[in-house]
């Protein structure tokens, strides 16, 4: 039995027809417009063949993926995004167990050793010592090193990121599409995972037009 093929699928560029090939938003990331957590001046991290890097051209801050950072801190590496602390320990007055300490701090936060806890059985406070976890948020900070993303836009439909141009522009694409197609694609797509008032139709204008601002953004951007 002949099997028909739906050439429709095949890879390449058709006017007013969008299809996702499958790739994930890591393709996008090897460069990321971000802003300096220290200085909150634009910059980009620049990923290696190895590893990712950002050099703020204002303050002259480095960040090397695998090296410290430089501050002391550093239970988290070069991660200077936001962070989740937490620990326990039974209380230091009464014994009871436990006492649970928590607490989420934003980009740049000076680290934490330890937090005060307050027994609820004695009522008396005593110190727990914490460690830290990165929070990898990638709708907000940089995937390496956690800055804050530049290339952000809260639209009146939903809040629109992305790291780079080549980013901004499949998004700009797939808003003009009319048609929208498939190949083989696992949900780890990129496009399978953009928020759903990007996919609506009555949203494509106000996509485009977001998106443009942003590449003209980016483009400025040393
Ligand atoms: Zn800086
Ligand atoms: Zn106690």
């Amino acid at each position: 039995m002949a099997v028909a093929r739906n050439r429709s699928l095949r890879p390449g560029p058709v006017a007013g027809r969008h299809l996702d090939d499958g790739h994930g938003l890591w393709r996008y990331a090897d460069r990321i417009a971000v802003r300096c957590h220290r200085c909150a001046a634009p910059g980009w991290v620049v990923r290696g063949s190895r590893t990712a890097g950002f050099r703020c051209l204002s303050c002259s801050l480095v960040l090397e993926e695998g090296n410290a950072c430089g501050c002391g801190c550093c239970g988290a590496g070069t991660w200077v995004g936001p962070v989740r602390y937490s620990g326990r320990r039974p209380c230091g007055y009464c014994g009871h167990q436990w006492l649970h300490a928590q607490a989420h701090r934003a980009v740049g936060s000076p680290p934490l050793q330890a937090l005060p806890v307050a027994c609820a059985q004695c009522g008396r406070s005593s110190d727990v010592s914490v460690s830290v976890q990165p929070v990898r948020d990638a709708e907000s900070n940089d995937p390496y090193f956690g800055m804050p993303l530049l290339l952000v836009e809260r639209t009146r439909a939903g809040l629109l990121w992305a790291y780079n141009q080549a980013h901004l522009q499949a998004l700009h694409d797939y808003a003009g599409a009319m048609l929208r197609e498939r190949a083989g694609v696992t949900n780890g797509s990129m496009f399978s995972r953009l928020p759903h008032w990007m996919k609506l139709a009555r949203n494509r204008a106000l996509l485009q037009k977001a998106t443009a601002r942003l590449i003209a953004k980016a483009n400025a951007i040393r």
